[in-house]
């Protein structure tokens, strides 16, 4: 039977960890893999989740399972975090998922069965994760245009025109905020008309929040999805917890749909519990708690808002120093776009060719797309790597 296996196509950010790794060069500097470090290149557990965690320790009777859907409590913290006061709670249906990632696979999921022949539409480029769990489970997609090469801004224009082919019950995936890879972001004008395109179009939105409190703040990053909440009878929404939370092996996210007829609410939260039970029974339960505990209690929540607008402040101090690096060095204004670019990743527009001169002779490790991590810098290296792309002529 193994012998049908076939060699998958290798994952290209953990290529890039084990290239990395095996760099003995002491000077090298991991730009590649999404996640948040601090100046000394830790990744450090927040102060209140490792509150959260003591009380945890302390309090905790039983590891018995919870609910198929995880904790009722994590999702309606989550689904307030989220969603605000748009929408009523009684139209939310709600199921914690492992991670994200989990909430994305049950996403396309649920619309596989609620549609077979469903069709998802995609920006170009997008987070390869989404792409190659689509390709996996068999389900078309369709990308759009969203990355002008030229300004590094949103090609609003051909975005436009492109979903201008979509049709009823089509899925159109949006990043909430901080899209990955680009970090290129619409304006609420262009959420605006992006929300009229698809009420026309009758096409039903999919929102992956994976970075809220990462950008413009918390409230800000939600502006988009809670918009589409609010304007659309139908969305789906796929949020994590991995980055906000600096939880990322815990595995926890949630996966919600929005539905204005809240007579479906119950059988969409009946379906998405089905969903965890078939694909891997009860959520993971220990992030999720975390997480509640955290929003749930005045003073831990008050820590980490506190401590993830450190996170997020020190991110666009980053990035003005490296634009303002790179605008002496180039005597230009062509890398002011990293200033404009929200959340952990900016798209710098190199070419694969440079990419690589970068890893080989600047021990600069970046994604293939020229996509970099802002949080793998620190004050010391911006100008090292401003130096680099210009010595490479991006
Ligand atoms: N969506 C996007 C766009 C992401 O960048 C990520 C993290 N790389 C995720 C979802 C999911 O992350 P996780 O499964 O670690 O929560």
């Amino acid at each position: 039977m193994f012998e049908n296996l076939k060699e998958q196509p290798a994952d290209k950010i953990l290529e890039l960890m084990q290239l990395y790794k095996e760099d003995p060069r002491s000077d090298k500097i991991d730009l590649g893999v999404g996640v948040y470090k601090d100046a000394s290149g830790n990744t450090p557990i927040m102060r209140a989740i490792k509150a959260a965690e003591k009380q945890l320790w302390e309090d905790e009777t039983t590891k018995s399972y919870t609910g198929l859907a995880g904790d009722p409590g994590f999702a309606d913290a989550m689904v307030k975090l989220v969603l605000g006061d748009t929408v009523p709670r009684e139209a939310v249906a709600a199921a914690a998922t492992p991670g994200g990632t989990g909430a994305v696979r049950q996403a396309f999921d649920l619309a596989k069965m609620a549609n077979p022949d469903v069709r998802v539409w995609v920006s170009d480029p997008t987070w390869p994760n989404h792409l190659s769990i689509l390709k996996h489970m068999g389900i078309p997609f369709t990308p759009y245009r969203y990355f002008d090469s030229e300004t590094r801004g949103v090609d609003f224009v051909h975005m436009i025109a492109d979903l201008t082919a979509v049709m009823p019950g089509d899925i159109v995936l949006l990043h909430g905020c901080c899209h990955n890879p680009t970090g290129a972001n619409l304006t609420q004008a262009q959420w605006k008309a992006v929300i009229e395109l698809l009420l026309e179009k009758e096409a039903v939105p999919m929102i992956d929040i994976a970075y809220q409190g990462f950008g413009d703040g918390l409230d800000a990053d939600a502006f988009g999805v809670r918009l589409v909440a609010e304007k659309m009878p139908e969305v789906i929404i796929a949020a994590s917890c991995s980055k906000n939370f600096g939880i990322y092996r815990e595995r926890t996210g949630l996966l919600m749909t929005v539905s204005k007829n809240t007579s479906r609410t119950k059988l969409n939260q009946q379906s998405l519990a089905y969903l965890n039970r078939q694909n891997f029974s009860f959520p993971p339960d220990h992030g999720a708690r975390l997480v509640t505990m955290v929003l749930n209690d005045a003073e831990l929540r008050a820590d980490w808002a506190a401590e993830l607008e450190e996170v997020r402040n020190s991110m666009l101090g980053l990035r003005e120093q490296l634009a303002g690096e790179l605008r002496q060095l180039t005597n230009s204004d062509k890398f002011d776009f990293i200033a404009q670019h929200r959340g952990m990743f900016s798209r710098l527009g190199a070419t694969p060719e440079q990419v690589a001169q970068l890893r080989k002779d600047h021990g600069i490790y970046m994604v293939g797309d020229s996509r970099l991590n802002i949080a793998g810098l620190n004050k010391t290296s911006v100008p090292v790597l401003a130096q680099a792309i210009a010595k490479v002529g991006i």
